[in-house]
Protein backbone atom coordinates (compact mmCIF):
# COMPACT_ATOMS: atom_id res chain seq x y z
CA UNK A 1 0.00 0.00 0.00
CA UNK A 2 1.41 3.31 -0.69
CA UNK A 3 2.33 5.78 1.69
CA UNK A 4 2.55 9.14 2.51
CA UNK A 5 5.29 9.12 5.67
CA UNK A 6 8.32 8.17 5.06
CA UNK A 7 9.95 4.30 5.25
CA UNK A 8 12.08 5.52 7.82
CA UNK A 9 9.42 7.15 10.06
CA UNK A 10 7.84 3.89 10.20
CA UNK A 11 10.86 1.94 10.66
CA UNK A 12 12.04 3.82 13.56
CA UNK A 13 8.16 2.96 15.34
CA UNK A 14 8.98 -0.55 14.59
CA UNK A 15 12.06 -0.50 16.23
CA UNK A 16 11.26 1.28 19.40
CA UNK A 17 7.53 -0.53 19.96
CA UNK A 18 7.17 -3.85 18.21
CA UNK A 19 9.41 -5.71 20.79
CA UNK A 20 6.92 -4.61 23.52
CA UNK A 21 4.00 -4.96 21.35
CA UNK A 22 5.36 -8.36 20.85
CA UNK A 23 4.85 -9.17 24.53
CA UNK A 24 1.24 -9.30 24.12
CA UNK A 25 0.49 -11.74 20.72
CA UNK A 26 -3.03 -12.20 22.29
CA UNK A 27 -4.04 -8.25 21.63
CA UNK A 28 -2.46 -7.64 18.53
CA UNK A 29 -1.97 -11.21 16.07
CA UNK A 30 -6.14 -11.75 15.14
CA UNK A 31 -6.02 -8.13 13.90
CA UNK A 32 -3.33 -8.68 11.21
CA UNK A 33 -3.69 -12.81 10.74
CA UNK A 34 -6.48 -14.72 9.97
CA UNK A 35 -4.96 -17.99 11.01
CA UNK A 36 -3.35 -17.07 14.37
CA UNK A 37 -1.67 -20.78 14.12
CA UNK A 38 0.54 -19.78 11.31
CA UNK A 39 2.05 -16.66 12.00
CA UNK A 40 5.14 -15.34 9.90
CA UNK A 41 7.84 -12.94 10.88
CA UNK A 42 6.74 -9.53 10.99
CA UNK A 43 7.24 -6.53 12.24
CA UNK A 44 3.90 -4.47 13.94
CA UNK A 45 2.82 -1.32 15.35
CA UNK A 46 -1.05 -0.12 16.91
CA UNK A 47 -2.23 3.16 16.78
CA UNK A 48 -1.81 3.85 20.97
CA UNK A 49 -5.00 5.38 20.96
CA UNK A 50 -7.25 2.53 19.64
CA UNK A 51 -5.01 -0.17 19.50
CA UNK A 52 -7.39 -1.34 16.78
CA UNK A 53 -5.89 0.26 13.40
CA UNK A 54 -1.94 -1.19 12.82
CA UNK A 55 0.87 -0.93 10.58
CA UNK A 56 2.34 -4.46 9.54
CA UNK A 57 5.79 -5.21 7.55
CA UNK A 58 6.25 -9.23 6.53
CA UNK A 59 8.30 -11.37 3.72
CA UNK A 60 5.02 -11.93 2.23
CA UNK A 61 3.27 -8.68 1.77
CA UNK A 62 5.34 -6.44 2.49
CA UNK A 63 4.14 -3.21 4.18
CA UNK A 64 0.21 -2.82 5.29
CA UNK A 65 -1.51 -0.63 7.05
CA UNK A 66 -5.20 -1.18 8.42
CA UNK A 67 -6.08 2.60 8.18
CA UNK A 68 -4.01 5.66 7.38
CA UNK A 69 -1.48 6.72 9.56
CA UNK A 70 -0.08 10.52 10.53
CA UNK A 71 2.27 12.07 12.69
CA UNK A 72 0.64 13.34 15.81
CA UNK A 73 1.91 16.40 18.06
CA UNK A 74 2.20 15.32 21.82
CA UNK A 75 1.36 18.49 23.03
CA UNK A 76 -0.61 19.90 20.13
CA UNK A 77 1.56 21.77 17.87
CA UNK A 78 -0.47 25.00 18.10
CA UNK A 79 0.98 25.31 22.32
CA UNK A 80 4.74 24.67 21.36
CA UNK A 81 4.36 20.46 21.17
CA UNK A 82 7.25 19.06 19.47
CA UNK A 83 7.27 15.56 20.16
CA UNK A 84 5.50 13.45 17.08
CA UNK A 85 4.51 10.04 17.26
CA UNK A 86 2.26 7.91 14.30
CA UNK A 87 -1.65 7.55 15.33
CA UNK A 88 -4.49 6.76 12.86
CA UNK A 89 -5.76 9.47 11.23
CA UNK A 90 -8.97 8.97 12.50
CA UNK A 91 -7.96 9.41 16.26
CA UNK A 92 -5.58 12.21 15.03
CA UNK A 93 -8.82 14.15 13.44
CA UNK A 94 -11.11 13.18 16.58
CA UNK A 95 -9.20 14.70 18.74
CA UNK A 96 -8.16 18.04 16.82
CA UNK A 97 -12.05 18.43 16.33
CA UNK A 98 -13.47 17.22 19.63
CA UNK A 99 -10.98 18.86 22.01
CA UNK A 100 -7.60 19.59 21.03
CA UNK A 101 -8.26 22.98 19.59
CA UNK A 102 -9.44 24.08 22.71
CA UNK A 103 -5.80 23.68 24.44
CA UNK A 104 -5.08 27.15 22.13
CA UNK A 105 -7.39 29.06 23.57
CA UNK A 106 -7.41 27.93 26.82
CA UNK A 107 -3.63 29.63 26.54
CA UNK A 108 -4.57 32.46 25.04
CA UNK A 109 -7.04 33.14 27.94
CA UNK A 110 -4.28 32.72 30.48
CA UNK A 111 -2.11 34.68 28.70
CA UNK A 112 -4.19 37.40 28.67
CA UNK A 113 -5.53 37.01 32.26
CA UNK A 114 -1.69 37.19 33.22
CA UNK A 115 -1.93 41.05 31.51
CA UNK A 116 1.27 39.72 29.20
CA UNK A 117 1.86 42.44 26.46
CA UNK A 118 -0.27 41.71 22.79
CA UNK A 119 -2.57 39.29 24.44
CA UNK A 120 -5.58 39.18 22.31
CA UNK A 121 -8.52 38.07 23.81
CA UNK A 122 -11.87 37.56 21.15
CA UNK A 123 -15.47 38.86 22.90
CA UNK A 124 -19.06 39.89 21.71
CA UNK A 125 -19.45 43.75 22.09
CA UNK A 126 -23.19 45.02 22.45
CA UNK A 127 -23.53 48.65 22.37
CA UNK A 128 -26.38 50.37 25.11
CA UNK A 129 -27.29 53.54 25.97
CA UNK A 130 -26.65 54.43 29.86
CA UNK A 131 -29.70 53.68 30.89
CA UNK A 132 -29.05 49.66 29.49
CA UNK A 133 -31.26 49.93 26.43
CA UNK A 134 -29.61 48.85 22.86
CA UNK A 135 -28.62 52.07 21.14
CA UNK A 136 -28.14 49.41 17.70
CA UNK A 137 -29.15 45.71 17.36
CA UNK A 138 -26.82 42.82 17.61
CA UNK A 139 -23.54 42.04 19.19
CA UNK A 140 -20.71 42.56 18.06
CA UNK A 141 -17.36 40.41 17.03
CA UNK A 142 -14.64 42.12 18.91
CA UNK A 143 -10.90 42.02 20.00
CA UNK A 144 -9.16 43.15 23.15
CA UNK A 145 -5.43 43.76 23.06
CA UNK A 146 -3.65 44.28 25.93
CA UNK A 147 -0.94 47.07 24.66
CA UNK A 148 2.75 47.91 25.51
CA UNK A 149 1.49 50.54 29.09
CA UNK A 150 -0.62 47.28 29.96
CA UNK A 151 -3.84 48.90 29.08
CA UNK A 152 -6.41 47.14 26.70
CA UNK A 153 -7.75 48.55 23.76
CA UNK A 154 -11.13 47.38 22.54
CA UNK A 155 -11.62 46.73 18.54
CA UNK A 156 -15.14 46.85 17.31
CA UNK A 157 -14.07 45.66 14.01
CA UNK A 158 -10.78 43.53 13.84
CA UNK A 159 -11.49 43.64 9.87
CA UNK A 160 -11.51 47.17 9.35
CA UNK A 161 -12.52 46.67 5.54
CA UNK A 162 -15.25 45.11 6.86
CA UNK A 163 -18.54 47.11 5.66
CA UNK A 164 -20.98 47.08 9.08
CA UNK A 165 -23.25 49.75 8.32
CA UNK A 166 -25.34 50.23 11.64
CA UNK A 167 -21.88 49.89 13.38
CA UNK A 168 -20.09 52.08 10.97
CA UNK A 169 -22.57 54.69 11.40
CA UNK A 170 -22.72 54.49 15.17
CA UNK A 171 -19.03 54.43 15.20
CA UNK A 172 -18.97 57.73 13.57
CA UNK A 173 -21.69 59.15 15.85
CA UNK A 174 -20.06 58.23 18.93
CA UNK A 175 -16.67 60.62 18.42
CA UNK A 176 -19.53 63.18 19.50
CA UNK A 177 -22.37 61.35 21.88
CA UNK A 178 -20.93 59.88 24.40
CA UNK A 179 -23.72 58.55 25.84
CA UNK A 180 -23.05 54.95 25.72
CA UNK A 181 -21.34 51.54 26.98
CA UNK A 182 -20.62 48.72 25.63
CA UNK A 183 -20.66 45.46 27.29
CA UNK A 184 -18.01 42.93 26.23
CA UNK A 185 -19.22 39.09 27.02
CA UNK A 186 -16.13 36.63 26.82
CA UNK A 187 -16.82 33.03 26.03
CA UNK A 188 -15.33 30.52 28.29
CA UNK A 189 -12.59 27.90 27.11
CA UNK A 190 -14.09 24.41 27.78
CA UNK A 191 -12.32 23.18 30.76
CA UNK A 192 -13.57 19.53 30.33
CA UNK A 193 -12.01 19.84 26.35
CA UNK A 194 -8.56 21.23 27.86
CA UNK A 195 -8.89 18.76 30.36
CA UNK A 196 -8.90 15.26 28.10
CA UNK A 197 -6.65 17.29 25.40
CA UNK A 198 -3.90 17.14 28.44
CA UNK A 199 -4.69 13.93 29.46
CA UNK A 200 -4.43 12.28 25.70
CA UNK A 201 -1.27 14.55 25.43
CA UNK A 202 0.07 12.72 28.69
CA UNK A 203 -1.17 9.58 27.64
CA UNK A 204 1.24 9.62 24.59
CA UNK A 205 3.90 10.86 27.26
CA UNK A 206 3.72 7.57 28.89
CA UNK A 207 3.23 5.47 25.69
CA UNK A 208 5.99 6.94 24.07
CA UNK A 209 8.17 5.58 27.41
CA UNK A 210 6.68 2.61 28.56
CA UNK A 211 5.36 1.19 24.71
CA UNK A 212 2.05 -0.96 24.74
CA UNK A 213 2.44 -2.63 29.06
CA UNK A 214 0.80 0.97 29.13
CA UNK A 215 -1.50 0.84 26.53
CA UNK A 216 -2.98 -2.16 27.71
CA UNK A 217 -3.03 -1.77 31.21
CA UNK A 218 -5.93 -0.94 33.61
CA UNK A 219 -4.73 2.91 33.46
CA UNK A 220 -4.32 3.10 29.78
CA UNK A 221 -7.85 1.53 29.88
CA UNK A 222 -9.15 3.65 31.67
CA UNK A 223 -7.58 6.82 29.96
CA UNK A 224 -9.15 5.90 27.15
CA UNK A 225 -12.70 5.65 28.59
CA UNK A 226 -11.98 9.03 29.90
CA UNK A 227 -11.38 10.24 26.54
CA UNK A 228 -14.20 9.13 24.98
CA UNK A 229 -16.31 10.42 28.12
CA UNK A 230 -17.40 7.38 29.27
CA UNK A 231 -15.56 7.58 33.03
CA UNK A 232 -14.22 10.61 34.80
CA UNK A 233 -10.59 11.17 35.64
CA UNK A 234 -9.63 10.33 39.65
CA UNK A 235 -7.94 13.84 39.33
CA UNK A 236 -8.01 17.36 37.96
CA UNK A 237 -6.11 17.61 34.53
CA UNK A 238 -4.03 19.87 34.75
CA UNK A 239 -3.35 19.13 38.47
CA UNK A 240 -1.66 22.46 38.59
CA UNK A 241 -0.06 24.91 36.61
CA UNK A 242 3.64 24.93 37.75
CA UNK A 243 4.00 28.74 37.18
CA UNK A 244 1.40 29.40 39.55
CA UNK A 245 3.24 28.08 42.21
CA UNK A 246 7.07 28.94 41.46
CA UNK A 247 9.00 31.98 39.60
CA UNK A 248 9.09 31.95 36.17
CA UNK A 249 12.46 31.62 35.62
CA UNK A 250 12.65 28.71 37.84
CA UNK A 251 10.61 27.00 35.28
CA UNK A 252 13.77 26.17 33.31
CA UNK A 253 14.81 23.91 36.38
CA UNK A 254 11.62 21.58 35.82
CA UNK A 255 11.88 18.37 34.33
CA UNK A 256 9.96 17.98 31.02
CA UNK A 257 8.38 14.96 30.37
CA UNK A 258 7.55 11.83 32.35
CA UNK A 259 8.70 12.09 35.75
CA UNK A 260 8.53 10.80 39.09
CA UNK A 261 6.78 12.51 41.77
CA UNK A 262 9.05 11.57 44.57
CA UNK A 263 8.02 14.23 47.24
CA UNK A 264 5.81 15.06 49.16
CA UNK A 265 6.02 11.00 49.98
CA UNK A 266 2.62 10.37 50.11
CA UNK A 267 1.68 11.81 47.08
CA UNK A 268 4.30 9.46 45.18
CA UNK A 269 3.15 8.58 41.69
CA UNK A 270 3.90 9.71 38.24
CA UNK A 271 3.69 12.85 36.73
CA UNK A 272 4.04 14.32 33.49
CA UNK A 273 5.35 17.97 33.05
CA UNK A 274 4.00 19.82 29.91
CA UNK A 275 5.50 23.45 28.93
CA UNK A 276 3.23 25.24 26.38
CA UNK A 277 3.21 28.20 25.12
CA UNK A 278 1.08 31.48 23.59
CA UNK A 279 2.69 31.85 20.43
CA UNK A 280 1.13 34.98 20.05
CA UNK A 281 3.05 36.57 23.16
CA UNK A 282 5.08 33.83 23.86
CA UNK A 283 3.95 33.38 27.16
CA UNK A 284 5.00 30.12 28.65
CA UNK A 285 3.12 27.98 31.72
CA UNK A 286 3.75 23.94 32.95
CA UNK A 287 1.10 22.04 32.81
CA UNK A 288 1.43 19.11 35.39
CA UNK A 289 -0.51 15.87 34.97
CA UNK A 290 -0.63 13.01 37.54
CA UNK A 291 -0.57 9.62 36.00
CA UNK A 292 -1.97 6.95 38.53
CA UNK A 293 0.75 4.11 39.60
CA UNK A 294 0.21 0.57 38.14
CA UNK A 295 -1.20 -1.37 41.33
CA UNK A 296 -4.92 -1.98 41.77
CA UNK A 297 -5.36 0.91 44.19
CA UNK A 298 -3.84 3.56 41.56
CA UNK A 299 -6.79 5.09 40.38
CA UNK A 300 -7.56 5.45 43.76
CA UNK A 301 -4.88 6.84 45.04
CA UNK A 302 -4.71 9.88 42.75
CA UNK A 303 -8.18 11.04 44.67
CA UNK A 304 -6.31 10.93 47.82
CA UNK A 305 -3.05 12.71 46.21
CA UNK A 306 -5.24 15.64 44.81
CA UNK A 307 -6.92 16.14 48.31
CA UNK A 308 -3.30 16.19 49.82
CA UNK A 309 -2.32 18.76 47.03
CA UNK A 310 -5.35 20.94 47.11
CA UNK A 311 -4.99 20.93 51.14
CA UNK A 312 -1.44 22.13 51.29
CA UNK A 313 -1.70 26.20 50.38
CA UNK A 314 1.75 25.97 48.87
CA UNK A 315 3.43 23.20 46.67
CA UNK A 316 6.40 23.21 48.67
CA UNK A 317 9.03 20.55 49.07
CA UNK A 318 7.87 19.15 45.66
CA UNK A 319 10.40 16.74 44.03
CA UNK A 320 10.71 15.43 40.90
CA UNK A 321 12.93 13.56 38.58
CA UNK A 322 12.81 12.19 34.96
CA UNK A 323 11.09 8.44 34.45
CA UNK A 324 14.63 7.42 32.37
CA UNK A 325 15.65 3.99 33.82
CA UNK A 326 12.75 1.51 31.98
CA UNK A 327 11.76 2.70 28.81
CA UNK A 328 11.16 0.74 25.59
CA UNK A 329 14.04 3.13 24.10
CA UNK A 330 16.18 0.73 26.89
CA UNK A 331 14.54 -2.51 25.61
CA UNK A 332 12.92 -2.92 28.85
CA UNK A 333 9.05 -3.91 28.27
CA UNK A 334 7.52 -3.69 31.78
CA UNK A 335 8.91 -0.37 32.28
CA UNK A 336 5.54 0.79 33.85
CA UNK A 337 5.73 -1.68 36.89
CA UNK A 338 9.39 -1.38 36.86
CA UNK A 339 9.45 2.45 37.85
CA UNK A 340 7.09 2.04 39.97
CA UNK A 341 9.01 -0.39 41.83
CA UNK A 342 11.78 1.69 42.09
CA UNK A 343 10.00 5.28 43.18
CA UNK A 344 8.50 2.90 46.23
CA UNK A 345 11.94 1.25 46.61
CA UNK A 346 14.21 4.22 46.67
CA UNK A 347 12.11 6.53 49.35
CA UNK A 348 11.03 3.52 51.57
ZN1 LIG B 1 -6.41 5.03 16.27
Amino acid sequence: MDTCIPKEIIGSHFNQYYPSLSKFPQNYLQLFFRDVNIIERHLAYLCPMCLREGIICAPSFGLGMSSEFSLDHFPPESVGGFLKILVCKKCNNDAGGLFENSLKKKMESISFDNGIISSQQMAKAEILDQSGKKIIPGRYTTKITIGDDGTTEISLKPKSNDKIELLDKWIEQSKTDLNYKIELTVPIVDEIKVSKAFLKAAYLFCFHSWGYEFAYSPTGENIRKVLKGEIEYPCKTPTFWLRDSIEAENMKFTPLGLCYLQKPLDCRCFIVNMMLEEKGTGYKNIASVLVPNPTLTGWEDLKKIQEIIDSRIELMGISMAHVIDFTVQDRVFDGYSKSWEKLINDNS
